[in-house]
């Protein structure tokens, strides 16, 4: 049923305007915990919307890449600003639009906040370096050069936080960006793009195209005046926006799948691992990259850890973020609750054990949204398709394992690599396993979710292509080094062939 109050009609940014899209047709945003709520219509962008976008990006290039990088940083500074006073607004908004509870929305808008006060003081840092050279009254450093429109695609899991992983270090660099966020979560891009307006980032640095993935991406990559791509989301959309780069020979960074897990061994604290493994697993309704999908349990305390950890996932209360006393809400669509409810099947097919859940949650307080119950499958071969496939849902696979040796092998063996954890109160297990886990996240006796803004996030494998997002790793991707050379000498001096005339050596 449609709502009777009018929806508000949002615009894409561009330019330093709020304009309408050009094909004039609009996307609804609903509220995944009840679709009767609209929380907007959003443009529905065509390929001249993303063009428009990118041509203002440019042009506002010209001149911020020449604003001396501690006076960008002030602005980031006074966004952040903005950000700390709208954080209650922005949060509900969030949990209006993508589902999860409030206490989780308002840790997305916080990591949004922390980027930014992080990347405002890179402003006075983005050190070079300088080197002495080989030859004398030569001086040799090198500089970091911003690459120029940055077009960033992001995914709904993380609607504020990942755009500021991307847009704060691009801005702060010299570059100007293009989002287009996913189309499920437009409006708390739309609250960043506000917040950033509002904090005097002049025209054309920062735009904003709403729309679908399967119009405005391809727009996106194709124009060559995006100089460098960062993108978080499936791998299988991941490996076709590396695809259209490589032609380009154009950066691009992918932050895409992961199929994480939790190993417990033998002699951990096993309330800790038990509250470890229901925040990892059902966190985000299981809808974050890091999700823990997977625990790897010793047999020797696999029985105890599986009564456990199955009672409170039963005890899991299930139901819309905005009631303070929800501790997981709906997935984001009804989509996903079927590729949830498919896999539940397939769990059931392969022979794993039903342990806890398994069923859609309807009638009553759900009876308008996606909501499934926090799920957990037994006696789980490594193998199996719910061991292996992302299922990103609250579907938890519980995996008994020999040893410490098994345990690694099995947390290793999956195509994705971003998070991993152990719980052990041993030191060798623990550091054994921080060298052999094959990810780009290692936890120590905490789940697999909880990264910081200041070290670099990113996942080894099918998960990414090596770049790093976050911290100063994410200078590395927006910004290029420019070696400079400086011969005072006033005559030709060549590298490498004039760089033996010290006298003889006698
Ligand atoms: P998705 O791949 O469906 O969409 C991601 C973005 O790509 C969206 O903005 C979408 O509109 C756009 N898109 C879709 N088709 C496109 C195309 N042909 N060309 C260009 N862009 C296109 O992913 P999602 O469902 O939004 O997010 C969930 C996925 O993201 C999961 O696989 C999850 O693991 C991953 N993810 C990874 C990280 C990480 O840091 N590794 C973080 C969050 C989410």
């Amino acid at each position: 049923m449609a709502t009777t109050v009018a929806p508000k009609l949002y615009k894409n940014y561009i330019g330093g305007e709020w304009v309408d899209a050009r094909g004039g047709s609009a996307i609804e945003n609903r509220n995944p915990a009840n679709t009767d709520d609209l929380a907007g219509m959003f443009p529905a962008s065509t390929a001249e919307d993303v063009a428009a976008a990118v041509d203002a990006a440019a042009e506002a290039y010209k001149t911020w890449r020449l604003v001396p990088a501690p006076k960008r940083a002030e602005l980031l500074f006074r966004a952040a600003e903005l950000l700390v006073r709208r954080k209650e607004e922005f949060s509900r908004d969030m949990t209006r639009e993508m589902g999860k509870v409030l206490a989780e929305t308002r840790g997305d808008v916080q990591e949004a906040i922390d980027m930014t006060y992080y990347m405002a003081g890179e402003g006075r840092r983005q050190f070079g370096k300088t080197t002495p050279s080989e030859l004398p009254n030569k001086a040799a450093m090198c500089v970091r050069q911003p690459l120029g429109v940055c077009g960033l695609i992001t995914p709904w899991n993380f609607p504020m936080a990942i755009p500021s992983w991307k847009t704060m270090p691009a801005l702060v660099l010299g570059n100007t960006v293009v989002i287009k966020p996913a189309q499920e979560t437009p409006l708390s891009v739309y609250n960043m793009l506000e917040v950033l307006n509002e904090a005097g980032v002049p025209r054309g640095v920062v735009n904003l195209v709403s729309g679908a993935g399967s119009t405005c991406g391809p727009a996106m990559l194709k124009n060559s005046g995006v100089k460098a791509v960062s993108f978080t989301g499936s791998t299988e959309v991941g490996i076709l926006v590396g695809e259209e780069c490589a032609p380009l020979l154009r950066p691009c960074h992918l932050e895409l799948g992961g199929k994480n897990i939790i190993l417990v061994m033998d002699d951990a604290n096993l309330d800790l691992a038990v509250d470890g493994c229901i925040w990892g697993g059902f966190g985000t309704s299981g809808q974050r990259c890091t999700a823990a999908s997977r625990v790897g349990v010793h047999k020797k305390i696999y029985r105890e850890f599986l009564d456990r950890f199955t009672a409170r996932a039963k005890s899991l209360k299930v139901g819309d973020g905005l009631d303070p006393a929800s501790e997981m809400g709906p997935v984001i669509s009804k989509k996903q609750l079927d590729t949830v409810m498919s896999y539940v099947q397939i769990g059931t097919n392969e022979g794993a054990k039903l342990a806890a859940g398994g069923h859609r949650l309807q009638g009553g307080p759900w009876a308008k949204g996606w909501f499934h119950e926090p799920t957990i499958f037994a006696d789980v071969d490594p193998g199996m398709r719910i061991a292996q496939e992302e299922i990103f849902g609250p579907v938890v696979s519980v995996i008994p394992v020999d040893g410490l040796a098994h345990a690694v092998d099995v947390a290793n063996g999956v195509k994705y690599g971003l998070s991993s954890a152990i719980y052990t109160r041993n030191v060798n297990a623990a550091f054994s396993a921080m060298r052999d886990l094959h990810t780009g996240i290692v936890y120590v006796n905490a789940p697999t979710i909880g990264a910081e803004t200041h070290l670099p996030f990113g996942g080894t494998k099918q998960t990414g292509n090596g770049h790093r997002e976050s911290g100063d790793a994410a200078l590395d991707f927006y910004s290029e080094w420019k070696t400079i050379y400086v011969d005072y000498s006033d005559r030709l001096q060549r590298a490498q062939i004039d760089t033996g005339n010290l006298g003889p050596a006698e």
